[in-house]
């Protein structure tokens, strides 16, 4: 028998706190090195009913690369399959800021949830604009999924980036070597670095993941095959290269951010996110992983 969701998830929040290895926050962003480890929120938004919590999940928190699945369905939703032409659709089982991988592709990315892919999708949402039009085409997008107006981009963490961004310019200039890159480097770092510097909560981000849950009576905000095509991605390089090792203990779609977020797809059953700032050594949460390993488990949740 399947347990009662809420006291599952206060149970997998006592055993977060319970543990002493929270691993360690992304220290190549200053703002975020500073993060207290052993934090830990969780929230299941089902596709009927109300979003359950436990543990810190109003904490706002960066959500980093977990904006590369509103900008990839933005991007889809502006220029359709012209972006496959610019990157690619396989896991990439390197880091998430290899740049090794991008000379031997000749500067066509793995896939978009990689940092070399999200720069090339980033650059493909600016398109002819200013740089502020792209970011509140996101922003907007992010609060009518989440169903929140006050969610924002944090500054001080875009510009911590940035001035410490020597990887992520490299790879904006290989792109451009190559002939990928339609905007400067400069211009498509700096809006990506901010769309990546926004803050939500693990219960904001639960909320704005129903767009990919594909049920009757949630927000629809893309076709449902662009759901399937995205959840596809999630599942395959939505955690770097431990998707694999994901896709084994979890079972289930999703996207992670080096601010130790995760969204997680239960296709039309839940949006569920988790965000606990310690990493493991792929980039993603230690905690966050081992949660969702829990839920899916005792869920049944795994689409195998
Ligand atoms: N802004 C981060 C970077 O570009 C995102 C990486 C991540 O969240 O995994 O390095």
């Amino acid at each position: 028998m399947r347990p009662d969701l809420p006291s599952l998830l206060r149970r997998i929040t006592d055993d977060a706190f319970a543990e002493n290895d929270w691993g360690a926050p992304a220290d190549y962003i200053p703002e975020l090195a500073r993060i207290k480890p052993a934090q830990f929120g969780i929230a299941v938004a089902p596709a009927t009913g109300d979003v359950m919590t436990a543990g810190d999940a109003t904490t706002p928190f960066s959500v980093q690369s977990v904006t590369k699945v509103f900008t990839l369905a933005i991007a889809l939703g502006r220029s359709g399959d012209q972006l496959w032409k610019r990157v690619g659709r396989e896991p990439s089982g390197r880091a998430f800021n290899s740049i090794m991988q991008l000379e031997q592709e000749q500067g066509r990315p793995r896939n978009p949830f990689i940092n070399a892919g999200a720069i090339v999708t980033t650059d493909q949402v600016l398109d002819q604009r200013e740089p502020k039009e792209a970011l509140a085409e996101i922003v907007r997008f992010v609060r009518a999924a989440a169903g929140n107006e006050d969610i924002h981009i944090n500054d001080r963490v875009a510009a911590s980036e940035a001035a410490h961004g020597h990887r992520n310019a490299a790879l904006a200039h290989f792109l451009a070597a190559y002939g990928n890159l339609r905007n400067t480097p400069e211009r498509t770092l700096g809006t990506y670095y901010h769309h990546c510097a926004i803050e939500m909560s693990a219960r904001d981000l639960a909320l704005a993941g129903r767009f990919l849950v594909d049920a009757p009576g949630l927000p629809r905000l893309i076709s449902r095959t662009r759901i399937r095509r995205i959840n596809a991605l999630m599942m395959t390089c939505g955690h770097y290269d431990g998707s694999g090792d994901f896709a084994y203990r979890v079972g289930i779609p999703a996207k992670s951010g080096v601010g130790g977020g995760i969204l997680a797809v239960v296709p039309g059953i839940a949006s569920i996110a988790v965000w606990s700032p310690g990493l493991n050594r792929y980039g993603n949460s230690l905690r966050g992983t081992h949660a969702l390993a829990q839920l899916s488990t005792a869920m049944e949740w795994s689409v195998f």
